[in-house]
């Protein structure tokens, strides 16, 4: 149990600072529409806000409503996806859509407990839903969460390990009063998200101007950023992907869609194979036919893949010889951006078609 101080403390403190100082008028905000509140956090998960701004509108003109979404084709769900990145979350959207839809007669469940049953909702995300749209009173716990209410208590405990993240989440939900006014507990969703993006930042926390100053154990101990203890380090594995890009005379390129399942999955992209010689095999061309461009380095969550694309002079008629069941297409300039495109293809196609 967090100390008495903090529990009675805590809450109207972040709930009066969110009023004052917190952010208002991001386009999410100001809506309790669960459709509206549940997209905007599902595409803050692991993307910059700045990222997301141009993402959404455009994302909420093509599907103003959930069942607009779940009527959608998925490859339209992720075209508009297209460089966001983590693209299962593009569809765990569209399945969760189609779940509202078909489970809820098109209207997302108040409770947190029934929202985390739909796809993709994880509890803090249920929980941010859930609070912002219905006032239920429970507490998220992200990752800016984490590192706020670690500091906080000067929770010391691993959170690698599974029994001390549980820990902590029945310490967040400690501070979280039993019966606040939905419009207290809203805004009390939004300042803990707030403190941790402006003012508990990761490296250089600004305990001057935070409302939990008086209350804070690592602040009181001179240490905020000894918290949060994780002791698990990522392993990221370095892969080469060599990149066949076929190219015809008229300057269209050949993508073929991946699979369902693994990195890009379902998005469309070049060939990949897993060296040069195997793609000057695949491509059946000689070394100086061919034109190497620089590697492109692309960070996923576990792995570090090393892009490299060879273009290769395609004179021949209809499909290159790697077609196989799943659909391709020639495209030329703009036309690509329609398709799901893997981010770092995006971009650099973007820059060879503007050079
Ligand atoms: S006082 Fe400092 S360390 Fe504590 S919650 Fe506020 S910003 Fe974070």
């Amino acid at each position: 149990m967090p100390p008495e101080a903090v529990r009675a403390g805590f809450f109207p403190q972040l709930v009066r600072w969110q009023a004052q100082h917190g952010r208002h008028g991001l386009p999410w905000q100001g809506t309790r529409d669960p459709y509206r509140v549940w997209l905007s956090e599902i595409m803050l998960q692991q993307t910059q806000v700045s990222t997301v701004l141009a993402y959404y509108p455009r994302f909420l003109a093509r599907f103003p409503d959930v069942a607009s979404l779940a009527a959608a084709p998925l490859d339209d769900v992720l075209a508009l996806w297209s460089g966001l990145g983590y693209y299962s979350r593009a569809r765990h959207l569209h399945r969760c859509a189609q779940q509202v839809v078909a489970e809820w007669g098109g209207a997302f469940p108040p409770r947190s407990a029934d929202l985390q049953t739909l796809s993709g909702i994880g509890r803090s995300t249920a929980a941010a839903i859930a609070s912002f749209c219905f006032g239920e009173p429970v507490s998220i716990l992200d990752g800016n969460v984490k590192r706020v209410l670690t500091r906080l208590l000067a929770f010391d405990g691993d959170l690698a390990v599974a029994a001390q993240e549980k820990a902590l989440w029945a310490l967040a939900q400690a501070l979280v009063p039993d019966q606040p006014e939905p419009a207290e507990m809203a805004r009390y969703t939004q300042g803990l998200m707030d403190l941790g993006a402006t003012v508990c930042t990761r490296s250089q926390p600004q305990c001057l101007l935070c409302p939990a100053q008086t209350l804070c154990a690592a602040r009181a101990q001179g240490r905020p950023t000894a918290f949060p203890v994780k002791t698990r380090k990522l392993l990221r594995r370095t892969e080469a992907w060599w990149l066949l890009v076929w190219r015809r005379p008229d300057g269209a390129v050949w993508l073929q869609q991946r699979p369902q399942t693994g990195i890009w999955s379902g998005l469309f992209a070049f060939p990949v194979l897993a060296g040069r010689d195997e793609l000057l095999a695949a491509a059946q061309t000689a070394p100086e036919r061919v034109v190497e461009h620089p590697v492109l380095r692309h960070s996923l969550t576990h792995r570090e893949l090393l892009l490299y694309p060879v273009e290769v002079p395609w004179r021949g008629v209809g499909e290159p010889p790697l077609a196989g069941v799943l659909p391709t297409r020639w495209v030329k300039g703009p036309e690509a951006l329609d398709l799901g495109l893997p981010a770092p293809l995006r971009t650099w196609l973007l820059a060879r078609w503007a050079a």
